[in-house]
């Protein structure tokens, strides 16, 4: 199976890689600090880490997995393990490690023959609840419970360069919605981070690298939901989120929560 995939510095130390999926691309990201690097999202595939082998070179690794969605943590026993102190994530995706997560690796496996063989699942093994904080030596890390798209979402900031990691917080063209979803405090989260002036850029999983105009949307789409009037979807969509925008505001029409 060939993939596209592409490679970005967004500044100093700071990396992103993109991997096509098929029905949607996914991004990850690297943050090289002097004492240790951190993986953002480890993808679907050992493979899409071989990119950050040299830029990690011989230093310390954080693992950080924004949730524990298959695209977003397959790709983990593609980075040297022997230097990974930490593998870090909400203290709900580390639940879900030993529910859901085995389950849909199998599915794959079994509807894919041969193409996910070398996938590991390797578990967080350092969690928090609200907030926790990781030194890179020249940059932070603060990683923050935002849960909506599900309820082991978390972001991750860093505060030296103004960078926002949105997971799949905020998306473009717009998040995914399950039944159930805390819109409340999903948008209530969105907004703490759209109000503070420190925020520069900001990295989705799902869609471009932007700015704070990344989170007023999301809040916007997200608002339009919660309020029972939920924004037409105008730019032509793709199948994925044609399907997506008709399921958000399925699960979201009053008598559906
Ligand atoms: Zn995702």
């Amino acid at each position: 199976m060939t993939r596209m995939s592409t490679f970005d510095t967004i500044g100093d130390g700071i990396f992103s890689t993109e991997v096509a999926l098929g029905e949607y691309d996914v991004r990850g990201a690297l943050l090289v600090g002097d004492a240790r690097a951190a993986v953002w999202d480890t993808l679907s595939h050992p493979r899409d880490m071989t990119v950050w082998l040299p830029l990690i070179g011989g230093r310390d690794l954080a693992v950080v997995y924004s949730h524990a969605d298959w695209d977003h943590i397959w790709g983990t026993a593609g980075l040297p393990l022997e230097r990974t102190a930490l593998v870090m994530g909400h203290r709900a995706c580390q639940a879900r490690f030993a529910a859901d997560v085995p389950g849909t690796l199998r599915e794959r496996q079994l509807a894919e023959p041969g193409a996910w063989d070398e996938v590991q699942l390797v578990a967080p093994d350092t969690v928090f609840d609200a907030e926790t904080t990781v030194d890179l030596g020249s940059m932070t890390l603060e990683l923050h419970h935002l849960p909506g798209h599900t309820s082991d979402t978390i972001i991750g900031f860093v505060p030296e360069r103004g960078l926002l990691l949105m997971g799949d917080t905020a998306e473009t063209p717009f998040p995914v919605v399950p039944r159930d979803s805390p819109l409340a405090g999903w948008i209530d989260g969105l907004e703490r981070w759209e109000r503070d002036p420190r925020v520069r850029i900001v990295v989705p999983a799902h869609g471009p690298v932007g700015g704070i105009d990344i989170l007023q949307r999301n809040i916007r789409y997200l608002r339009g939901l919660l309020d029972g009037a939920p924004l037409p979807a105008t730019a032509p969509l793709t199948e994925f989120y044609r399907k997506t925008h008709e399921a958000n505001m399925a699960w979201t029409m009053p008598g559906a929560r």
